[in-house]
């Protein structure tokens, strides 16, 4: 259940026919990831244009305002605000003028050493107009004496320590690059253009593919950047690869455990299979009697059939969520949240009345969402009730990109699992290990992941621990 929020999305589209139409799209996609601002950048191989503001999605565009973002590359943000203040300022892309010309930029990540860095430049006399993070690495790029943009951008990032998924857009090339240790996901994907020639996608998660028709090729590595030219001289457009930084994977487990859509493929692998094979685990790992197993919608829901599945348990939707209910409009208060899932959660009382039934949602944060939902499915007659958690508890926040509490709001952090089952008012209480989250993610490729918030330890390489 939503308590930890994500954090923002990023795509890029190059050498294709009407691409901000395309990065509209596909930040529609990744809505989930962000619903504070939205923007997009398009070049038409001239100029640069940009437009962003508050809100979804559809609510910042209409056909007018695409209409004005011409060209054949573009690229686009949806932002939640991990770094910096709700101001359209703080939205993304940044565009700005410099001595080669003209810039866009988008960012999924934070940087750790963001503040040091923005009190040199201010040092040595640079302004700002955003509270954002990714507004220093414009101000590097700007100062580096370098003579092409792909230099200045590697000159600025060798700077610049933390997570970052980046989408550069000059006039007639677009630059993508992955931090070293692949923290926040960036996928490459093939367009096929109605003249039969091709374009190329950038995304945060891969279902922004599927609803503009792309192809998957692959991820973007840890530490590499990919030069796009070519879509304003009429050459084929074959992206050029460097690895710019020797590639270290930690990327993170917590993609897989909620933030991407089930229907993406992250750091290679489908989510939503992914989730199921975490119930089933969780199945492995505790086994109790009981009535039914019953997600918590649309959190729990892989992992329930994973549970069901290997438990034998009868999967039921118990709980039915309103999905027309806004993600912006309440104010993230204590007694807000608690009303926000009485409007979105209500529980099939027929259904669940007088049995024993499993609960399964994929993570508790602040505890308080969980106490709500354990709170109405009594109300509703539910005579026991089991909390299943699809991953270990998270006991510390994130440094890397992801707005999340502080240490002391984390109730896991600070609180014995007997203290958390009373507070929630649960009548059992299990979490799936660790292991078993990695036994179900079975990954080849990725051996390693971040996964800081569950045990705490943070990549050393990346200052800035808040904890
Ligand atoms: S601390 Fe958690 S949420 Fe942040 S990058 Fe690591 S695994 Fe992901």
């Amino acid at each position: 259940m939503k308590e930890w929020n994500e954090e923002c999305a990023v795509v890029g589209i190059y050498n294709a026919h009407n691409a901000s139409v395309l990065s509209y799209y596909s930040l529609f996609s990744m809505q989930h990831r962000g619903q504070e601002a939205s923007g997009i950048s398009a070049s038409n191989g001239q100029k640069i244009s940009t437009y962003k503001n508050n809100g979804l999605v559809t609510k910042v565009f209409n056909k007018t305002i695409l209409e004005k973002l011409q060209g054949k590359s573009s690229i686009g943000h949806n932002r939640y605000s991990t770094a910096g203040e709700d101001s359209i300022n703080d939205s993304q892309p940044i565009f700005a003028k410099y001595g080669l010309g003209e810039i866009a930029l988008a960012h999924n990540g934070n940087f750790t050493n963001a503040k040091e860095i923005r009190e040199s430049l201010i040092q040595e006399g640079a302004i700002f107009q955003s509270h954002l993070d990714t507004e220093n690495l414009i101000h590097l790029i700007a100062k580096s004496h370098r003579n092409h943009l792909v230099d200045r951008i590697k000159d600025a990032l060798t700077k610049i320590r933390g997570a970052y998924a980046l989408v550069f857009l000059s006039r007639t090339k677009m630059f993508v690059v992955r931090d070293q240790y692949g923290l926040r996901p960036l996928s490459l994907g093939k367009i096929k253009n109605p003249d039969g020639s091709t374009g190329y996608i950038v995304a945060s998660e891969s279902c922004a593919f599927d609803l503009i028709g792309a192809d998957y090729i692959r991820d973007v590595l840890p530490g590499e950047m990919l030069v796009f030219e070519g879509a304003y001289t009429n050459n084929d457009v074959v992206p050029q690869s460097m690895q710019i930084f020797p590639p270290t994977p930690n990327p993170c487990i917590f993609e897989y455990v909620y933030f991407a859509r089930p229907d993406s493929k992250v750091f290679g692998k489908n989510v939503y299979e992914i989730r199921k094979q975490m119930g089933v685990e969780l199945a492995k790992e505790h086994k109790i009697q009981a009535d039914m197993v019953i997600p918590v919608p649309d959190s729990g829901v892989a992992a329930a059939l994973g549970y069901s599945r290997e438990s034998g348990i009868p999967f039921e939707l118990g709980i039915i969520r309103n999905h027309y209910v806004g993600r912006t409009f309440i104010e993230p208060t204590q007694s807000m949240r608690e009303l926000k899932v009485k409007l979105k959660l209500n529980p099939i009382a027929e259904l669940i009345s007088g049995k024993d039934i499993i609960v399964i949602d994929d993570s508790i944060v602040r505890g308080t969402t969980s106490k709500q939902i354990i709170k109405i499915l009594k109300q509703a007659g539910a005579k026991k009730i089991h909390l299943f958690i699809s991953s270990p508890p998270t006991i510390s926040p994130c440094f890397y990109g992801v707005d999340t509490p502080d240490k002391s709001d984390l109730i896991c952090a600070n609180h014995s699992l007997e203290e958390v089952r009373d507070f929630i008012g649960a009548d059992s209480l299990f979490f799936l290990s660790l292991e078993g989250l990695k036994k179900s993610i079975n990954s080849e490729e990725n051996k390693r992941f971040c996964q800081a918030c569950f045990d705490g330890h943070y990549i050393e390489e990346l200052t800035g621990r808040k904890d």
